[in-house]
């Protein structure tokens, strides 16, 4: 490791590589494991998307470098998306920016706005994508604490004042990855306002804004109004049209912050492929029914999850949006030693709620993207390894 920067080499391991790992040997044993870690639908991309790519392919124009903020087709798609899904108007020349999913658009944001040691404040738990950006722009992840007893709202009176000194940015995720928690407007509108007062950046991580359940939609935190002045408001293809391996997102919002992350973009990546654009505008210009019935899908599984916790005895709810469970470990468990126990006693893998930050100690994160026989064969191992009874 002689070569890579001090940056690199002192990220801690990324954790999921980690099961995978311990998943393979155990396959390679003949073990037959289910994977309730991994937090990507395993449901298709919808034919009317993979029909406009195939489409757009086949076109020489579409083979050159796109605009560097993202094509025109795909923007105004995000824009027109505001208006009907949420009455937000945006610019789409100034107030939209196409990204190579939003994870890479996070990353760059965080390196477009942080000189060395700067702070950013980071719900705990979290997505460990938001760590380890942090790290690698050589600024401070300062974490502030989600707690069930709060509903996971931020407690943003509770961050100390050296903190708020040396903090730029505040960064939020609802429905939430892990805790599968949501919001309403309120908490966003007294974000903003914390975030104004403080002179923060506010940036929502929406990843998962149309994975909602029955009547719940959840808000954009653009809805606030005057939010422009200091937020943005990352979306991402990847979870609500199973589009996770296409690699397209935006962000929209605040300007200087979005001409920020355009500067370091352009000098980075040229932008996603044109057809990839088109058939995500596809997407965002389509009816949504895709989306629904999805969402009915991880609806059904989360219900037929949470009746065998109960069985078992183990605590969780039901969440309104994300297709995660949140679940309290069963006493004289840590995180860690439960998700072992699963992975060895029953060849179930879920995520030990530490890997999203200290305060996830005493959860773990399953994940509903598993078919649903695949999730009755998990639940009856649980079973079984609980001593609830035989399979
Ligand atoms: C999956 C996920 C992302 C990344 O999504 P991409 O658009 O595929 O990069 C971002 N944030 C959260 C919370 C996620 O779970």
């Amino acid at each position: 490791m002689t070569y890579g920067s001090k940056q690199v080499n002192s990220l801690p391991p990324y954790l999921f590589s980690i099961f995978h790992q311990k998943k393979k040997k155990l396959q390679e044993q003949g073990i037959d494991v289910i994977d309730l870690g991994i937090g990507a639908p395993d449901l298709p991309t919808p034919s009317f998307i993979i029909n406009r790519l195939t489409v757009e392919a086949s076109k020489p124009d579409n083979h050159k470098y796109s605009p560097y903020g993202g094509c025109q087709e795909f923007k105004l798609a995000v824009a027109s998306f505001y208006k009907k899904h949420y009455n937000v108007s945006l610019n789409p020349e100034t107030e939209v920016l196409a990204l190579i999913g939003s994870k890479e658009g996070i990353a760059h944001l965080i390196s477009a706005a942080l000189d060395p040691g700067d702070g950013v404040l980071v719900p705990d738990p979290g997505y460990p994508v938001y760590q380890s950006a942090i790290h690698l722009a050589y600024g401070a992840g300062i974490p502030f604490p989600l707690d069930e007893k709060n509903g996971y709202v931020p407690q943003l009176e509770s961050i100390s004042e050296s903190e708020l000194q040396r903090s730029k940015l505040l960064l939020l995720n609802y429905p939430s990855n892990p805790t599968g928690a949501t919001v309403g407007l309120d908490t966003f509108t007294k974000a903003a306002d914390f975030a104004k007062k403080h002179k923060l950046g506010l940036v929502h991580d929406a990843a998962y804004d149309l994975v909602t359940f029955d009547d719940y939609k959840a808000p954009s935190i653009l809805q606030v109004p005057g939010a422009k002045e200091i937020a943005v408001e990352f979306g991402s293809l990847s979870k609500s049209f199973n589009m996770t391996g296409w690699r397209i997102g935006y962000v929209v919002g605040n300007k200087e912050l979005i001409r920020s992350l355009s500067i370091v973009k352009s000098n980075t990546d040229t932008s996603q492929f044109l057809p990839i654009q088109k058939a995500g505008a596809a997407a965002l210009n389509s009816d949504f029914s895709s989306v629904k019935s999805n969402n009915a899908i991880y609806s059904k599984r989360i219900d037929n999850m949470l009746a065998a916790l109960k069985e078992i005895g183990m605590k969780a709810d039901k969440p309104r949006g994300t297709f995660f469970i949140w679940a309290k470990v069963p006493g004289g468990y840590s995180s860690q030693n439960f998700a072992e126990k699963l992975l060895d006693e029953a060849g179930v893998i879920v995520t030990p709620g530490t890997a999203f930050g200290l305060k996830g100690e005493g959860y773990i994160r399953i994940s509903l993207t598993v078919p649903i026989d695949r999730l009755r064969e998990a639940a009856a191992r649980m079973k079984k390894m609980m001593g609830g009874g035989s399979p």
